[in-house]
């Protein structure tokens, strides 16, 4: 790839071609503005194709469509993993995006003429008036540094790489984390036969039903988003009591730190899809959480020891992007962008950032309302 325009008619450079990227590069081509997204994988949708099996999303398909193309009617309320793929290779068509394969971008500066430097696979150089990092929430599976671990020899691996049952029909599975991932999973476990499913538990989540007599808890999620922190705690208690049952004597106390206050430290209630029957029949364990290996067992952290056949760690990601933008002071301490959406770092004009924020009203949403702040903040500077 060459590139010999003019500091004018240089395109903006989209990293990474999930829903996040492709709703900037439409929202973008509506206003007349060229964009280039940028992929590293071989496909559009790469964090999609690798989900396991049973996904679906837990957001509507009505409030999960992204800028300018509506999730057909025919997917469903509930859409599956293969028709999130199926819809965002559609949504790139129709979008005439376009989107570069096989181009993993490693850093980026600005240039003294305040266009964007990126630096890339294949010793790549292109130059961008503005650049959208849009690399993914969930970019690098993180495990924790758990002492023992390294000597460890049993079948440990992380979430990430789960696709279906079948491979631990018969076994018995260690599942460490209850995100919405390590709870469906779970699930998926017991569903295809694994012979005991344990799931550990460092701290016990809110659990929220995916929808109340037909009101998907993503609605709520919406409407409360702005108001203020106490006050959806408060409101929140007594509907997961009508809701949810008492699940304290399997190991699941209700948490005693408020939903949205959990939400704000960055934790999003987990949504039911059958762990709440799994575990008051005493179908899933909750165990307490890993605190180390040891002589080819785990320790828990109220001193169980025990001996699972796989492992399974649905301990989360990492945004990664210290290697991308590292060098811009960018980032805050946790290796969160200080800023998403229309808006830009004062000392780096042009860099914007989407989907790396946890919104209770839905990601897929978070990313189209993002998507038309970013196209207006570039057209309107020209
Ligand atoms: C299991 C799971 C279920 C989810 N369910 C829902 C749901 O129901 N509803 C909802 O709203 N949200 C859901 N989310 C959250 C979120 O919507 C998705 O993670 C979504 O895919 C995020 O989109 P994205 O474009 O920000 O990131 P991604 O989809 O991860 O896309 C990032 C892309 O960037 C590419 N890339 C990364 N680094 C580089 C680089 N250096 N150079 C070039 N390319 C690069 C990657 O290959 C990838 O294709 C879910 C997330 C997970 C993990």
């Amino acid at each position: 790839m060459s590139d010999t325009t003019t500091t004018h008619d240089r395109p903006v450079y989209v990293i990474g071609a999930g829903p996040g990227g492709l709703a900037v590069a439409a929202s973008l081509r509506e206003r007349g503005v060229r964009a280039v997204v940028l992929e590293k994988s071989e496909n559009v949708g790469a964090s999609w194709r690798r989900h396991y099996d049973r996904l679906r999303l837990h957001t509507t398909r009505r409030l999960s469509s992204l800028p300018g193309l509506m999730m057909p009617r025919s997917f469903g309320r509930w859409v599956a993993r293969d028709n999130v793929v199926r819809y965002l290779e559609k949504y790139t068509e129709f979008h005439e995006i376009e989107v570069v394969t096989g181009v993993e971008v490693t850093s980026i500066s600005l240039a003294d003429d305040g266009s964007w430097l990126l630096h890339a696979t294949g010793g790549r150089e292109l130059t961008g008036k503005a650049v959208v990092v849009a690399t993914g929430y969930n970019h690098t599976p993180r495990i924790p540094d758990w002492a023992g671990l390294d000597t460890y020899t049993g079948d440990l691996i992380h979430a990430g790489e789960y696709r279906t049952p079948a491979p631990y029909a018969g076994k018995d599975v260690l599942v460490v984390g209850i995100g919405n991932t390590g709870a469906e999973i779970a699930v998926d476990l017991l569903e295809g036969g694994a012979a005991r499913v344990r799931l550990a538990v460092r701290t016990a989540p809110h659990i929220l039903r995916r929808s109340t007599a037909g009101w998907p808890a993503q609605a709520t999620g919406i409407l409360v988003r702005r108001l203020p922190t106490a006050l959806v705690d408060r409101a929140a208690a007594p509907m997961a009591r009508i809701s949810v049952p008492d699940l304290s004597e399997h190991g699941l106390p209700r948490p005693d730190t408020g939903l949205y206050s959990r939400v704000r430290q960055g934790s999003i209630p987990v949504q039911d899809v059958g762990l709440i029957d799994a575990v008051t029949s005493g179908r899933v364990e909750i165990v307490a959480a890993v605190d180390s290996f040891e002589d080819g067992k785990v320790v828990l952290a109220d001193g169980d020891r025990i001996s699972p056949e796989t492992v399974i760690a649905a301990t989360g990601y990492r945004r990664a992007l210290e290697g991308l933008v590292g060098e811009l002071d960018v980032l805050d301490e946790r290796g969160r962008p200080v800023v998403h959406g229309g808006r830009t770092p004062k000392h780096a004009p042009g860099l914007y950032f989407t989907g790396f924020t946890n919104p209770i009203s839905g990601m897929f949403r978070e990313l189209g309302i993002d998507a038309r702040k970013i196209a207006k903040a570039v057209a309107s500077r020209g």
